[in-house]
């Protein structure tokens, strides 16, 4: 009999899971919040084990086709000169990935590629579960109800539907940063670099190319509460321009740039710590269950791989014993993610001149030539395994 799964959120990890289960033979519905598929959201890669994943999906030429056309990262002083630079290399995830691409252009990549027979609803989300004897039934917020084999919870970060399954055992590890990306203006000046500017006071200020002649802004800083998530666009506003008016460099041109942009997320930095991924017929996937952060690099990549692995877990096996190989697989990987590079945020976000002046003399040993290759890694050398990924048959 055909297997029937429930997946919440539509974005990397829900598309991917969609993509998978049904691949492997499952009847596939996919429930978002939103009322429309969700474009936005700044650059992304697909790293490490995520390309073999993007391979065995097909994707991995458009992919290519939409990357961002970023050349390599050069962190930059005060007045925009270079102070070290890790230029993109094949085969080598430094800061600047091979596949760079928008969070937009992934998800709208996998939801192209969705097998026939995916029902994707819009505007509807979980409101409640029974899950017993086999089976659990789901009521919507629309109010329709259904019973299935496996509800795959994919919300991100903040996922409501984890809270209410798991309760307080989902723990937010929060790395007090804020970030706020948004898409502003590209001028002549710009280039195709990622240029990264660390001030004093424990602020960043980065810019990133992208292929649709607009530029995608980032403002970094650290904090001792949540300060930017849900936050009202007014009041974000004039809270990073306390903040960031006298960075230097172009913040001045990035604050009024995120006043007019469109397409603004902000996020107070938090990884999630669950001690197990599933509970009877439901389970966690993508940032709902190991939210890594952009800190540690790598959460579009655990994005991609952990749906593979989890319809290859189930494919042979019942649902308790394919959640359990499920497990077993992603978390070591999930793990050493997690791990944050040494220095990272704290020495990473200087706060006084001195700091600054120490951090740059590290970033110039580090992109000389004898050591950029390895120190390119260790930047960015996220989801990575030497394990071979688990055999999945499709049909198709
Ligand atoms: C619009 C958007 C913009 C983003 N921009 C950036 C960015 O600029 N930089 C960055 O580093 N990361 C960004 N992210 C996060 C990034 O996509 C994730 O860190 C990572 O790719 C893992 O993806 P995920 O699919 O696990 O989670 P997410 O990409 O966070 O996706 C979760 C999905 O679940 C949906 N959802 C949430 N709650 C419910 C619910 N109760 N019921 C049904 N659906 C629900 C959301 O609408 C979303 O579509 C963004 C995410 C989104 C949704």
């Amino acid at each position: 009999m055909t297997r029937r799964a429930l997946v919440s959120g539509a974005s990397i990890a829900g598309l991917a899971s969609a993509f998978w289960l049904s691949r492997t033979g499952w009847e596939v519905q996919v429930v978002e919040r939103a009322d429309a598929f969700r474009d936005g959201g700044q650059n992304v890669d697909v790293r490490g084990v995520a390309r073999e994943v993007a391979d065995r999906m097909g994707i991995t030429a458009v992919i290519r086709d939409r990357t961002t056309t970023e050349q390599g990262t050069r962190f930059v002083g005060r007045d925009g000169r270079t102070i070290g630079e890790f230029p993109a290399e094949a085969g080598v995830d430094g800061p600047t990935a091979e596949l760079e691409i928008l969070r937009g252009d992934l998800a709208r990549t996998i939801l192209e590629a969705l097998p026939d027979g995916v029902d994707i609803v819009y505007g509807d989300a979980i409101e409640r579960i029974h899950d017993a004897e086999g089976s659990a039934r789901v009521r919507l917020t629309s109010g329709t109800e259904v019973e299935v084999d496996l509800v795959v919870v994919a919300e991100g970060v903040r996922s409501r539907t984890r809270s209410l399954v798991f309760g307080d055992a989902a723990e937010l590890d929060r790395l007090g940063l804020a970030i706020v990306y948004g898409t502003i203006e590209r001028t002549d000046a710009d280039d195709d670099w990622w240029r990264w500017y660390v001030a004093t006071g424990e602020r960043h200020v980065t810019l990133r190319p992208d292929a649709m002649g607009t530029i995608r802004a980032t403002l970094a800083y650290r904090c001792e509460r949540d300060e930017v998530t849900g936050v009202e666009r007014e009041a974000r506003e004039s809270l990073l321009d306390g903040i960031f008016a006298d960075a230097g460099w172009e913040a001045r041109r990035v604050l009024d740039g995120l006043a007019t942009s469109s397409d603004v997320y902000a996020d107070d930095l938090a990884q999630v710590r669950m001690p197990a991924w599933s509970a009877g017929r439901v389970c966690v996937v993508g940032d709902a269950a190991w939210c890594v952060t952009p800190l540690a690099g790598g959460g579009s990549s655990l994005a991609l791989i952990g749906p593979y692995v989890l319809a290859a877990s189930l494919q042979d096996a019942d649902v308790d014993a394919g959640l359990a190989a499920f497990e077993s697989w992603m978390r070591p990987l999930v793990e050493e993610t997690q791990d944050l590079p040494p220095g990272v945020p704290g020495i990473a976000y200087p706060t006084s001149r001195l700091g600054v002046s120490a951090l740059r003399a590290g970033i110039r040993v580090a992109a000389s030539a004898p050591v950029r290759r390895i120190a390119a890694k260790a930047f960015g050398g996220a989801a990575t395994d030497e394990r071979p990924l688990p055999s999945i048959r499709t049909d198709g």
